[in-house]
């Protein structure tokens, strides 16, 4: 997956990055991907077994988009294997009164993950340096700053014992408008639809920016970023899916050696 993930130090250059790329599965179509995610999904399941049952770490997942970017579908995908009892997602919206009393970290230390345990992050800390730079909720050197602190908030994590992924689902403005007319046009989308949505597109160039620089300055090997081209929803189910196989993998997880010999013990009938 190293396709996809950027290099500490090292621009993202999303301008140059193309939403529709479908490199890691070049071979696959839609209608021939299925299998393939199935598998996917089953090895994520297994992985998920092994770190809970290993119980000394764990596994946090950021996920950014833009809006209709897919952070909700990748959620359904990726996960519908793995047993939801070891897996909490938390969103973060507009910030409450009582997060708003708080320093912007405070909301998401609460909801890292527990050892033994995934946590996925639909939206995060980096809402702090990205819509509060665009819309101009903090002024420049307020955001600016929040770089090192998460640099350093994401180490922390790292040295305790949780790996941190980061990941931005990568669409073309020109996906979201057609995303964003299906949920017009679709009374079971409508609901989702925000006319707020429209602001934040009025912006993309400025959200652009604000992504490009907000990786730069915190893709670490502790915390990799990974830009996951997302126009194609079944390469990128399956490109996230590798991504946390990978991480997963890259462990060293272990199932916990019995603390008796397992050959002394007979089950009666
Ligand atoms: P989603 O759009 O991800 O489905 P919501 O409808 O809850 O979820 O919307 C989240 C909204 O909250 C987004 O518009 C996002 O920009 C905003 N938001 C998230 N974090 C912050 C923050 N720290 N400050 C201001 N707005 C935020």
């Amino acid at each position: 997956m190293d396709l996809y993930r950027i290099a500490p130090g090292t621009a993202p250059a999303l301008v140059d990055r193309n939403p529709r790329d479908k490199t890691a599965y070049k071979d696959l179509k839609k209608a021939t991907s299925g299998p393939t995610l199935a598998q996917k999904q089953k090895e994520l399941a297994a992985l998920q077994r092994l770190l809970w049952a290993d119980g000394s770490r764990s596994l946090l997942v950021v996920l950014q988009a833009m809006d209709t970017g897919g952070k909700d579908g990748t959620i359904r995908k990726v996960f519908s294997g793995v047993n939801p009892q070891g897996v909490d997602v938390t969103g973060f919206g507009v910030p409450t009164e009582e997060e708003l009393a708080h320093d912007y970290l405070w909301r998401v230390h609460r909801h890292t993950p527990a050892k033994g345990r995934i946590g996925v992050f639909n939206r995060s800390h980096y809402e702090d340096v990205l819509v509060v730079r665009v819309a101009e909720i903090a002024p420049e050197p307020v955001w600016r700053r929040r770089y090192d602190h998460i640099v350093a908030f994401e180490q922390m994590l790292a040295d305790e014992g949780t790996a941190v992924v980061k990941i931005m689902l990568h669409i073309s403005k020109d996906e979201q408008k057609e995303r964003l007319e299906a949920r017009l046009e679709d009374p079971s989308k409508s609901y989702k639809f925000n006319p707020g949505d429209l602001k934040s597109r009025a912006a993309w160039a400025e959200y652009m920016a604000a992504y490009e620089e907000a990786i730069e300055r915190t893709t670490t090997d502790a915390a990799p970023w990974f830009v996951v081209p997302a126009d194609r929803k079944w390469h990128r189910n399956l490109v996230v899916a590798d991504i946390l196989i990978d991480t997963l993998k890259a462990m060293d997880l272990s199932y916990p050696e019995a603390e008796f010999d397992v050959t002394d013990f007979a089950i009666p009938d």
